[in-house]
C-alpha cells in the first residue's frame, strides 16, 4: 500500500516531493492523458527517492536488451514479462477500469478496455506487465484480478514501470533534441501526453 522506503527515504526527509503522500494527485496527473494541462500539476514532481530507480532497472533488465531502436516501442515485447507462461491480450468492453489481469491454468490473460485511446492501451499493457513480473519474482499468492488505478503505491510503481519501458531515457534525449515539444514527443512515442510530460520533467528536459 505504501512506498517500502517511506520511513528511510532521504529525498522525502529532506523535503522533496513524495508521490506516496500525494497519491491521488499523482494518479490524476498520469490518468489525465491528452487533456492534461501542465499548470494544474505544477506541484506534482517525479519521485526523487531511490524506489523508482529500482523500477527503472527492472524495466531495463526485462526489456532493455530486446527493445530495438524503433519508435514507438512495440507492444509485443509484453511476451517477455513472463518466462514461464504465455501472455494473451484480449480487448474487452471494460468501462469501470482500464484492464484486468488473470492467471489461468494455461497462462496469463490481460483483458484491456477497448474504450480507451491506443496510447493509453499501450501504457496499460506495460502497467499490467509490472503486476505479472512482481507476481513471478515475489512468489506472492496467485491473484485472480487486478483492476482500477486508485489506491495502493503498487499502482504508481506499475505506472512508472510503463513509463520506463515505453520511454527509454536515451531515446527520449535523442528525440527531444529533434522535436523539443511535449505533444510531438507523445505522438512519436505513442504514449499519453501526461506521461511524456512526467518523463521529460524527471529527466530535467522541461521545467
Ligand atoms: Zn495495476
Amino acid at each position: 500500500m505504501h512506498c517500502p522506503q517511506f520511513s528511510s527515504c532521504s529525498a522525502r526527509l529532506s523535503g522533496g516531493y513524495c508521490p506516496d503522500t500525494d497519491k491521488d494527485r499523482f494518479n490524476q496527473l498520469i490518468n489525465s492523458d491528452d487533456h492534461f494541462l501542465p499548470d494544474d500539476f505544477h506541484q506534482v514532481k517525479p519521485c526523487g527517492g531511490e524506489i523508482m530507480q529500482h523500477v527503472e532497472r527492472l524495466a531495463e533488465h526485462k526489456f532493455g536488451r530486446n527493445r530495438a531502436d524503433e519508435l514507438p516501442v512495440p507492444t509485443n515485447l509484453i511476451e517477455l514479462a513472463s518466462e514461464e507462461h504465455p501472455i494473451e491480450v484480449r480487448p474487452l468492453d471494460l468501462r469501470a477500469c482500464y484492464a484486468a489481469t488473470w492467471y489461468m491454468p494455461d497462462g496469463w490473460v490481460i483483458q484491456v478496455s477497448d474504450a480507451i485511446s491506443p496510447s493509453r492501451k499501450r501504457f496499460t499493457l506495460f502497467h499490467e506487465a509490472f503486476h505479472i513480473i512482481a507476481h513471478n519474482c515475489c512468489q506472492t499468492p496467485k491473484f485472480k484480478q487486478r483492476g482500477g488505478n486508485q489506491g495502493s503505491f503498487n499502482e504508481l510503481l506499475a505506472d512508472y514501470f510503463a513509463i520506463c519501458v515505453l520511454m527509454p531515457q536515451e531515446r527520449v534525449r535523442e528525440q527531444w533534441l529533434e522535436l523539443s515539444d511535449v505533444d510531438g514527443m507523445a505522438i512519436a512515442f505513442d504514449v499519453p501526453t501526461s506521461t511524456m510530460w512526467l518523463r521529460l520533467k524527471e529527466m530535467d528536459l522541461i521545467n
